[in-house]
């Protein structure tokens, strides 16, 4: 999904601003899409 509003990714600890993707990792936190650690869009 896109975030809504500004965070903190917290894999990579780099900001994540409004409208990036995100994804939650296995731990249920927000992260970048490409910082997360569970592949989501395996076929
Ligand atoms: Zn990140």
């Amino acid at each position: 999904m896109k975030a809504r509003f500004g965070s903190k990714c917290c894999s990579c600890g780099e900001l994540i601003k409004a409208g990036k993707e995100i994804l939650k990792d296995s731990q249920e936190r927000w992260v970048h899409k490409h910082c997360a650690d569970v592949p989501l869009d395996l076929p």
